[in-house]
């Protein structure tokens, strides 16, 4: 008998471990694989291959049974996830619905999830902005959260080590605040957003409108095509899924990369219940699974485990992993398990229309858009509230044909549609200040469908983030009236937060053991085998979308640990 257990042990051990198959599990996957590791991905959601499992990839408007709209049941049994514009009958499946796995808001918030191989890669916006030190710097100078224990030099060389695999474009602009990346072309400009960005450029010296950098192939590398991957057809369905692996998700790209090399186990419907910590032996020994379809529980081993279940989840999982050393959660000596954990502020937004460039129109689609960095306190402190905002702006026309006609009638009008005026719009992408008093932890009675506890969620917006709103809507307001906008309207959605589908922190990294939970190597201080890379582990927001910080921060730590291994230091 005890020979068989031995056994099935041995069946069960790898050399590496990865929880969540997204866009940061699938750079683990990727990275640990290529390092000769004999990995397992575990994912608690079902397997999406690419393309075979895009189900309405190629489906025209017509050919949806609900014109691609949500049917009201859908709306009505899923309030939380009928919020997200991306969220509509084209990719129904690839959302979390409300009652999949509930929580418990202690605040209002709309926590939107994508629970598959893939993650929320596959539905994802693809904007991927570096950091610069006045990110990295900022917890420090502006006297919040803790002091990151990197700046933007330990991780410039894996942004260019991610995004050239990844395939990002975008225009080399030469600002401080936005680091130049590894850039395929970038996407073009329409006139109207040309005169945007002149007219700023006249009036601002610190205020820069610039092409946005986004995951899309715009000029195919061979290592894009070594994955399968073509050029983007400005489709601009992202969110269905890719055929031609247009745009950078772990399915079209890091996944089937780390399948190749023959050393990745995936293992979909596997939803990890804890880590196991050995008192003994002083490290992490492995993960429990209960496989969603059985709800059999069964235990996996390894050298290293990668923590890569997107930010709330990673916190769940660390903070369900108890044991007498740990009793507050895996490596939580320091009580900030949980805490600081924050978003972004997207609430704001600011539309108009121009009277200008009536003789010019917009040509094609595009799937991407320019973008406004962070232009206020970046060089000092100047308004009455701290840090800043981003801002996607763009512009475009619009078109109308005339419905009533028929046949001859009908075609010539579609094929010529009446032209409307210009309309222009932008929104806000603030940074938030993580908060001790913004937190997430396991409800002490509640249970979801597979026994684990549920996440209480306790985050809100405050006072710098509605003095944020206001100074966005003042200056955007000015920037547009600069430009010769007119019919100026501002908004507050007053969302929740959540629906930026930023999660970060509760796990931060930090210097000290005594107040975060992450060393510079994104190991646990206290559980050096154990490494979180997701967003879990930000000790700060910044503006930027965050996810290819995440990437880089991803492969930078999955070198340091392989290095670690060999030299018998994990
Ligand atoms: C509509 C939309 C637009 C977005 N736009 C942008 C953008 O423009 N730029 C940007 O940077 N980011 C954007 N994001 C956010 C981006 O998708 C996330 O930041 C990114 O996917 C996070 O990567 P991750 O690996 O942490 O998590 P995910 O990609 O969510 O992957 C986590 C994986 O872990 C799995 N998992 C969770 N719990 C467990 C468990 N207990 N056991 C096993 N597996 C588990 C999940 O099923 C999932 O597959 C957007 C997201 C959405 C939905």
């Amino acid at each position: 008998m005890s020979y068989f257990n031995i056994d099935a042990q041995a069946l069960n051990t790898y050399d590496a471990i990865v929880i969540g198959s997204g866009i940061s599990g699938g750079w683990a996957a990727k990275e640990l694989t290529g390092k000769g590791l004999r990995t397992l991905v575990l994912e608690r959601g079902r397997d999406v291959r690419h393309i075979t499992d895009y189900p309405t990839t190629n489906t025209q408007p017509w050919e949806f049974e609900h014109r691609n709209q949500l049917r009201r049941e859908v709306k009505e049994a899923n309030p939380i996830i009928s919020k997200c514009y991306a969220f509509y009958e084209g990719t129904e499946q690839f959302f979390v619905k409300d009652a999949e796995h509930p929580y418990i808001q202690e605040k209002p918030f709309d926590w939107i999830r994508g629970y598959q191989v893939g993650g929320k890669s596959l539905m994802w916006a693809r904007q991927t902005q570096r950091w610069s030190d006045f990110d990295f710097e900022g917890p420090a100078r502006d006297g919040f959260a803790v002091d990151w224990p990197i700046r933007y030099a330990d991780i410039a060389p894996w942004y260019s080590y991610v995004e050239r695999f990844a395939g990002i474009s975008g225009n080399k602009d030469g600002l401080a605040t936005l680091p130049d990346g590894e850039f395929l072309p970038p996407h073009e400009w329409n006139c109207v957003e040309k005169h945007f960005q002149k007219k700023v450029a006249g009036k601002y010296k610190d205020r820069h409108v610039i092409m946005g950098r986004a995951a899309h192939i715009t000029k195919p590398q061979q290592v894009h095509y070594d994955q399968g991957r073509a050029q983007c057809q400005h489709r601009t369905i992202c969110e269905r899924g890719c055929p031609f692996g247009g745009y950078f998700s772990s399915n079209s790209s890091t996944i089937p990369w780390a399948a190749k090399t023959g050393k990745m186990t995936l293992r979909p419907n596997s939803v990890v219940h804890s880590i196991i910590y050995d008192e003994k032996k002083g490290r992490a020994t492995g993960v429990r699974v209960v496989d969603s379809q059985t709800k059999k529980m069964t235990e996996y081993y390894a050298r290293i485990i990668f923590l890569n279940a997107a930010a709330l989840n990673s916190n769940l999982v660390l903070l369900n992993s108890t044991s007498t050393r740990f009793p507050n959660g895996l490596g939580n000596d320091s009580g900030v398990l949980g805490k600081y954990a924050a978003f972004h502020n997207y609430r704001a937004g600011i539309s108009a229309e121009y009277d200008g460039e009536l003789d010019s129109t917009t040509d094609g689609r595009r799937p991407n858009s320019p973008y406004i960095p962070r232009f206020r306190n970046v060089l000092k402190q100047e308004t009455n509230f701290l840090r800043g905002y981003a801002a996607g702006f763009s512009a475009g026309r619009s078109s109308y044909s005339d419905q009533n006609a028929v046949g001859a009638d009908l075609k010539q009008s579609l094929l010529n549609p009446k032209l409307g005026g210009w309309y222009v719009g932008s929104h806000m992408m603030g940074e938030t200040i993580p908060k001790e008093s913004n937190y997430v932890a396991l409800d002490s009675s509640l249970k979801d469908p597979f026994g684990i506890p549920q996440l209480k969620i306790a985050i809100a917006y405050d006072d710098n983030d509605d003095k944020m709103v206001k100074d966005y809507q003042e200056q955007l307001t000015e920037m547009f009236t600069e430009a010769g906008f007119k019919n100026i309207r501002v908004r507050d959605s007053h969302a929740s937060p959540g629906l930026d589908i930023h999660e970060m922190g509760g796990v931060r990294m930090g210097k000290d053991p005594k107040t975060s939970m992450l060393n510079k190597w994104n190991q646990l201080h206290a559980v050096k085998n154990v490494f979180v890379t997701d967003g879990s582990c930000m000790t700060s927001t910044s503006t930027q979308n965050p996810s290819l910080t995440y990437m880089a921060l991803t492969a930078r730590a999955a070198d340091y640990a392989v290095k670690a291994m060999k030299k018998g230091l994990v």
